[in-house]
């Protein structure tokens, strides 16, 4: 064999890819921590600490089992910093004959590495990841000739291709197919939830390091208790924590919000699937056996409701982003230009549910699915904010923020900003919904209740601005239109309160 180098990048940790299955002694692994990936955007403090300690874990493991793997941590004299002078300069000192890398998951490395690639005089290869359930362009393929890409319709055909939750090849178990109409219950303290499974690791090492190489963060960090899985060991720990204690409940409670809650009973895998040391396959295997062994204890809405997550969304938000990029990353088709609230960054705010969820970002680089959709984005996109903005931020400040599962996910379903291709219709709501979901508006400054006056809450005035702003994009949306005949009947000066409130909290959020 040709002295080979792979490069493994730092999401890329699957443990079980075909590479690992044999020791040659002509070839190198190559990963590196590099202020190329700290800096395309600004990492929340715990995300850069997360994906370092993992990549070191894992490139330990791959020594322990003899492979050879040269590994630059983000202070080492020889890291270039950059990738391709990194690879150039491992070619060179090695006398490497041919170059091996995995298929990027993001479109920018994925266009980097071909560049690389084409410059190199050696021979080179691509390989892939071995951890999705489909190929980038299977959406493509499944929607061909189609109007609407439909989630449900590819998770049903997933369902099916893999044989998940079937009775036989056509009927879902249970006779139904999606319960997401039993997954909406408000959580108000009851049934108990048991505490997050957290690790408590001491990081200050990697933090000096962090510093004296002043990688530039964002967000809080407790140096003495880092709380996320970095090895494979701690993630299977979380996944069987998850089927043990909080899968009973999941579906349930999936959309529920609660002031005293930060995770209910979401699993906190995501940062253990997107870095590939779980794969989505044995995540979705592990709950399901689980849930046969105790089906006298654990309803199918639940189980369904949590493979529906990784099975569907996960692998259908990967094939849109595929199909639509490099396009999708520019697409702004609701023309907001306004910029991020501070708060975002801060989490200085009297709007108790934003306070909540940004705060909760901040220290825990975490938010679950309908804080970051119906409060966060909500509020993002009721104040027509610009969509490179929210992505930015998006990207930056959660545990699990990839590209490619991101910006589907920030610029599509939240900000609309694709005008359809993710969501049929824009996820607003006035502060009815965030009320009927959580207890925030409780011990809120402001009135849920309340349309008018200083008290009322923001997001009411917001709401009806909104659909008064973008009433000519949305005039033929017919899943808008009940919306839409509300707004022209609504009394004229009624409206007027609403605009001109709506303007003074768009250009003064942080005064609310
Ligand atoms: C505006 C916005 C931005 C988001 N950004 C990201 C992101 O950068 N990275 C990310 O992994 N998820 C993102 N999501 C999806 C979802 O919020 C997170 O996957 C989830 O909150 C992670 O927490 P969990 O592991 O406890 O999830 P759980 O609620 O326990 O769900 C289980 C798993 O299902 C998958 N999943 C659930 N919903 C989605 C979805 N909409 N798209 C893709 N996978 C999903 C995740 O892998 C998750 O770990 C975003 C959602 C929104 C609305
Ligand atoms: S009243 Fe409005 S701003 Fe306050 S918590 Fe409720 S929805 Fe949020």
């Amino acid at each position: 064999m040709k002295k080979t180098l792979r490069l493994i990048l730092g999401d890329q940790l699957n443990h079980k890819h075909t590479w690992f299955q044999e020791k040659n002694k002509d070839v190198i692994y190559f990963m590196a921590e590099t202020k190329q990936e700290t800096g395309y955007v600004k990492h929340h403090i715990q995300k850069v600490v997360a994906f370092f300690l993992a990549m070191r874990n894992f490139a330990k493991e791959l020594e322990e089992q003899g492979h050879q793997v040269i590994y630059y941590q983000i202070d080492d004299m020889e890291n270039q910093q950059d990738l391709p002078a990194n690879i150039n300069k491992i070619i060179e000192k090695e006398n490497i004959e041919h170059f091996e890398y995995q298929y990027p998951d993001e479109y920018r490395l994925d266009e980097k590495l071909k560049t690389i690639c084409h410059q190199l005089n050696i021979s080179y290869k691509a390989f892939d990841t071995e951890h999705f359930y489909t190929q980038r362009e299977d959406i493509a393929t499944f929607f061909k000739g189609k109007k609407e890409m439909t989630m449900e319709y590819f998770y049903r055909d997933m369902r099916k291709k893999h044989g998940i939750m079937m009775l036989d090849d056509k009927k879902p178990e249970g006779g139904e197919w999606n319960y997401d109409k039993s997954n909406r219950k408000k959580w108000t303290g009851k049934p108990p939830i048991t505490e997050a499974k957290t690790f408590n690791k001491n990081v200050t090492s990697v933090l000096k390091q962090l510093e004296a190489m002043d990688v530039k963060t964002m967000g809080r960090i407790d140096k003495d208790k880092f709380p996320w899985p970095t090895s494979r060991e701690e993630c299977l720990e979380v996944l069987d924590y998850f089927c043990k204690n909080l899968l009973v409940h999941f579906g349930d409670y999936e959309d529920a919000l609660h002031t005293d809650q930060k995770f209910l009973f979401h699993s906190r895998l995501s940062f253990a699937m997107n870095s590939k040391m779980l794969s989505p396959k044995e995540v979705v295997e592990t709950t399901l056996d689980y849930y046969y062994d105790h089906r006298e204890t654990i309803d199918i809405s639940q189980i369904e409701g949590f493979v529906r997550q990784i099975l569907g969304w996960r692998e259908f938000m990967r094939g849109v982003y595929w199909k639509e990029m490099p396009e999708y990353k520019t697409k702004n088709k609701l023309n907001n230009t306004n910029k991020l609230p501070d708060f975002y960054w801060t989490g200085e705010t009297d709007m108790n549910c934003l306070k909540h969820a940004v705060n909760q970002s901040l220290d825990d680089a975490y938010a679950h699915h309908i804080q970051r959709l119906m409060i966060l984005g909500n509020f993002a996109l009721l104040t027509m904010t610009d969509p490179d903005e929210v992505d930015a931020w998006y990207l930056g400040v959660y545990i699990d923020a990839i590209e490619w599962v991101e910006l589907t996910n920030t610029r599509g379903m939240s900000q609309f900003a694709d005008g359809g291709i993710v969501a049929t219709k824009p996820y607003v709501s006035s502060g009815s919904y965030i009320n009927k979901m959580g207890n925030y508006c409780k011990s809120c400054k402001y009135k849920v209740s309340q349309k008018e006056g200083d008290d009322a809450c923001p997001f009411n005035n917001l709401y009806w601005n909104f659909l008064y702003e973008k009433q000519d994009y949305f005039k033929n949306n017919q899943r808008m239109s009940m919306m839409m005949s509300l707004l022209k009947k609504m009394n004229k000066d009624t409206l007027q309160n609403h605009i001109d409130r709506s303007k003074k909290i768009i250009e003064n959020p942080s005064d609310y």
